[in-house]
């Protein structure tokens, strides 16, 4: 491990005494001098107790810690290598005195902050809060506040401060927040602690005091500073002090950092010099690819592939190799399950990261959740039902959630609710209910409490344990639940934390990073899956960077803190922070590409098979010039794994074109792979009925048009009736057109005080996942939907209402409902079918089938004949403004149809071809029963993903044994 410094980084070893400033970009050792600076300073006698190195993460920490200790060969005690935060306690504890404390002050730790903010906001008088006070008792408003007191204090900013520059901006509701700050501020000196910030603070306003504390001081990463830091820094007055950072890799704004520190580095520190360090010590070339695939699920499997390929035929070791993500979410469940699926070990240095997105900590989670959120508890009772916790089929779960409502409870009534269930299944959910019950007890005081209880008393725990000792899988399993209890421990290691404060602080920042941890030896072997802000600093032969699309790179749309500071000093454009974010995240990007040595592959796909922003590819590739390849499929390469060999001899054998020789060579591999082919099921011939499932096809719109989107779930979701998940959106559609059938009745007052009446006293909270979005969409309905109606067509002429028909077409009846046959001035009818949803469709209504299956059913059903001709059809949507063109009469969106005699015959021919064509799909399907996954279907709102071949988490039922993957 011999350092060999270039010219530029020996002055920075010869440094002797004063302020230097170390500027390089990625790889140009900026971090390893100075690491070596501190090394030869020990070296050359310097006591190691007045040396410091300061960096920016506990990761950085521990690998500068490591690095030294082999460097200097000796066990060094007092070797100072610091967080930020590190120094500030060192010094406050060697200073409380002259800050007025009677002992160092206990620091808050995040979840315990915010509580707190939480607490005494709650207990202030809203009258004191003319801008703000509506809003003092949300946990959202706390979580801005506490973002408001770090970032003032990190500025070194005062209550008085605060107060002085909102008077003179005209920002009425800063005065508020300064007042809460200047309260905030009097509780924690009285209770002798102080939170994160503060620490920096206090430690900034006793650095000066007394004799200095350290003779050097290196920093690093100072493009990430702060005022308080700068200040921190300026007066302990080492004699030598060398800050290193990137002038263009500054990306933490958004957790308060700032580079102003560095870019007045030579002003605020006098005789500053300065070293730019101008050699690249990594490869300067690494090979970059762009990888395109059509579905997520096949992107994630070659980045999986790719990543087994580059460690089996590179030889790159696994903890050589990087992915990168930009957050948390479905998506990194998908790749880890495909990562999981193809054999690669993995870790996620970042825990947040980690644990929000392991399968095995979701159930201990998703019990957190219950516990401290009551209000979402009719959101979560599906999934808790059919999680690990209470193990019932999403059948049975979805019965209990029925038996609830009809018996007039919330959904999350379902819980205590026996109906249906075998002994077995009874057993388990009162085992869970007890459990909930006694966690319940303690969860507002205590998560460590509470976790103890749920891992304890939990049966899905007494699997994972069970099930680590007979696998390797398994053991991964509970090694995800241990960093889980890990987490909870360390969180309320000083003080008491409940559930709530928990969850927030572990579900916050979902762009990453997370909270940072040392993997340990588990890193050693495993491929990094890491945020984009979780690779700064690192180096890797290969980074794998997925999702390169926009809306990830960049992703412009965090939300912004509720308090900027900015504003203090002036008015600030909504453009000019779209700039500003926008080069923040080309640096971002620049950086995650920056770590690695020899090669860089970005992948990307379209997640929904149409043209949403998401889908486009990353922009920042293309500013690169790269052209975007198809991603490779595992039939175009050779076999990596058994499983791989297996299935590409099992193809060659089958196939009659490829020589015999070939062939026989396969049957060797399979035979000494030891496949064997009584299990290749995919020879035999289903087993059935031998009789068609229908007679005869009876069928309606909506069932086509879930069979135009894909034959897979049409099969799942119509012929099986595995969705019936109603949920609330359809709660108020039927309530919508069940008010309008009323009113045209007679049974309801025409008029709208009497709709919203109606509406007011048939509304019911427990439908929603919780009271806002009742609220949400109650507003929506009384105060847009129902008068939008009454101004559009309560006036007209109604003929029918809810009209059924049922016409013979193609030897197929088609069955369904026309919400309203409406009048027309000079004879003739009109066809409307109500929408509560979006508007789609608005600009080509000739190409909507719905429109045209409805226009069939007057034409030809013999009960409607008396509502011929036709003139027009149209789709209203009740919640949307009219669009441009629209008449202005119009009090809503509608995608409208006049059926004039010129164009009859060609429409009606175009919906007949259409309706022939699906029905004729129908018929194919039935004689088949081959229903296929449709690649290029809209999956966005599918709920079979878990049964669909498509997508990672559509597991395989039958997985194949553990040692046939390696
Ligand atoms: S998830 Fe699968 S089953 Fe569902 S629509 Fe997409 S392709 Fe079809």
């Amino acid at each position: 491990m011999e350092f060999l410094p270039d010219p530029d980084q020996t002055r920075v070893l010869e440094h002797a005494r004063g302020p230097l400033l170390v500027t390089g970009g990625p790889g140009t050792g900026k971090s390893a001098v100075l690491r070596e600076r501190l090394a030869r300073l020990i070296e050359s006698g310097v006591d190691p107790e007045r040396v410091a190195l300061v960096v920016r993460t506990d990761g950085a920490r521990a690998a500068g810690r490591s690095w030294l200790l082999e460097r200097l060969r000796s066990s060094l005690p007092g070797l100072r290598v610091v967080t930020v935060h590190g120094l500030a306690y060192r010094v406050v504890v060697a200073r409380f005195d002259t800050l007025g404390y009677r002992a160092p002050p206990r620091v808050l730790a995040a979840p315990e902050q915010f509580e707190r903010v939480h607490e005494l906001l709650l207990a202030e008088p809203p009258e004191g809060w003319p801008a703000y006070g509506a809003l003092l008792g949300l946990r959202g408003f706390a979580d801005q506040v506490r973002q408001f007191l770090l970032r003032a204090q990190e500025a070194l900013l005062s209550p008085e401060d605060i107060e002085a520059r909102a008077k003179e901006a005209g920002l009425g509701g800063w005065l508020e927040l300064a007042g809460f700050y200047r309260r905030y501020q009097e509780v924690l000196d009285a209770e002798e602690t102080v939170d994160f910030a503060g620490l920096l603070a206090q430690a900034a306003a006793a650095a000066g005091q007394g004799e200095p504390l350290f003779d050097h001081l290196l920093v690093d990463d100072y493009q990430e500073g702060t005022d308080a830091l700068e200040r921190l820094l300026a007066d302990l007055s080492p004699r030598s002090l060398v800050v290193a950072g990137d002038p263009d890799g500054h990306v933490f704004s958004f957790q308060g950092t700032t580079d102003r520190p560095m870019r007045r580095f030579a002003e605020r520190f006098t005789g500053a010099s300065q070293v730019t360090l101008g050699t690249c010590h990594r490869s300067p070339e690494p090979k970059v690819e762009a990888w395109f695939a059509r579905h997520g699920s096949e992107e994630h499997a070659a980045v999986a592939r790719e990543l087994r390929r580059t460690h089996v035929e590179e030889g790159v070791p696994w903890g050589d190799l990087a992915v990168v993500v930009r957050r948390q979410g479905e998506e990194l469940g998908a790749l880890l399950r495909a990562l999981d699926d193809a054999g690669v070990p993995r870790v996620m240095p970042e825990r947040g990261l980690s644990l929000l997105a392991e399968p095995a900590a979701h159930p201990y989670l998703l019990a957190l959740r219950w516990l401290a959120r009551p209000g979402d508890r009719d959101g979560l009772i599906e999934s808790l039902l059919t999680s690990d916790l209470a193990r019932l089929s999403p059948a049975t779960a979805r019965g209990l959630i029925r038996a609830a409502r009809g018996a007039g409870q919330a959904a999350s009534g379902a819980l205590e609710r026996d109906d249906g269930l075998s002994p077995a299944e009874a057993e388990a959910l009162q085992e869970l209910r007890t459990v909930l019950d006694q966690a319940q007890a303690v969860a507002d005081r205590s998560v460590l409490e509470a976790f103890r209880i749920l891992w304890g008393g939990l049966a899905c725990s007494r699997r994972l344990v069970a099930e680590a000792e007979t696998s390797s899988t398994g053991r991964r399993l509970l090694d995800a639940v241990v960093a889980l209890g890990e987490v909870v421990g360390r969180s309320a290691e000083r003080s008491e934390v409940p559930v709530s404060a928990f969850l927030e602080s572990l579900e916050a920042g979902r762009e990453g990073p997370g909270l940072s941890w040392d993997p340990g030896d588990r890193a050693e072997g495993a491929v990094r899956v890491l945020t984009a802000h979780g690779t700064v600093g690192q180096e890797f032969d290969t980074v794998v960077v997925v999702g390169a699309v926009e809306g990830n790179f960049p992703s412009l749309s965090r939300p912004e803190p509720m308090f900027d500071f900015t504003v203090l000093e002036h008015p600030v454009s909504q453009s000019e922070r779209n700039r500003s974010r926008l080069e923040e995240e080309r640096r971002l990007f620049r950086l995650v590409t920056g770590g690695a040595r020899r090669r860089v592959l970005y992948t990307a796909s379209d997640p929904r098979g149409v043209d949403t922003e998401l889908a486009a590819p990353s922009r920042f590739v293309n500013e690169a010039g790269l052209a975007w390849e198809d991603a490779p499929t595992v039939a175009d390469a050779e076999p990596l794994t058994v499983s791989e060999a297996a299935a590409a001899w099992r193809r060659r054998l089958a196939d009659r074109d490829v020589p015999a020789a070939d062939r026989l060579a396969a049957v060797n591999g399979l035979l000494a792979l030891g496949s064997d082919p009584a299990r290749w099921w995919f020879q035999r011939d289903w087993t059935g009925t031998d009789r068609p499932l229908h007679e005869s096809i009876r069928t309606s719109y909506s069932k086509l048009d879930k069979l135009d989107n894909c034959a897979l779930q049409y099969v799942l979701a119509e012929e099986l009736g595995l969705d019936d998940r109603a949920g609330y959106q359809a709660w108020v559609g039927h309530l919508v057109h069940r008010i309008i059938e009323d009113c045209e009745n007679g049974l309801i007052e025409r008029t709208p005080e009497g709709l919203i009446a109606a509406a007011q006293a048939r509304w019911r909270e427990e439908e929603f996942p919780s009271f806002a979005v009742s609220e949400a969409f109650r507003r929506l309905v009384v105060d847009r939907m129902l008068p939008a109606w009454f101004r559009m067509y309560g006036p007209g002429r109604t003929l029918a209402t809810e009209v059924r028909f049922d016409f013979e077409f193609d030897e197929a009846q088609v069955t369904g409902y026309i919400d309203r046959i409406g009048a027309v001035d000079g004879g003739g009818t009109v066809i409307t079918d109500f929408k509560t949803g979006k508007a789609r469709d608005l600009a080509t209504p000739e190409d909507n089938l719905q429109l045209g299956v409805y226009y069939l059913a007057v034409e030809r059903a013999e009960e409607l004949a008396q509502h011929r001709p036709v003139r027009g059809v149209e789709l209203a949507f009740l919640k949307e403004p009219p669009k441009q063109g629209q008449p202005p009469s119009d009090s809503m969106a509608v995608a409208q149809l006049p059926i004039r005699p010129a164009m009859r015959k060609e429409y009606e021919e175009a919906v007949t071809g259409r309706l022939s064509e699906l029905i004729g799909e129908v018929r194919h399907l039935i004689e088949t029963e081959n229903y296929r996954p449709n690649p290029r279907a809209d999956c966005f709102f599918c709920r079979f993903k878990p049964l669909c071949p498509l997508f990672p988490e559509g597991a395989e039922l039958f997985p194949a044994p553990e040692e046939a993957r390696s």
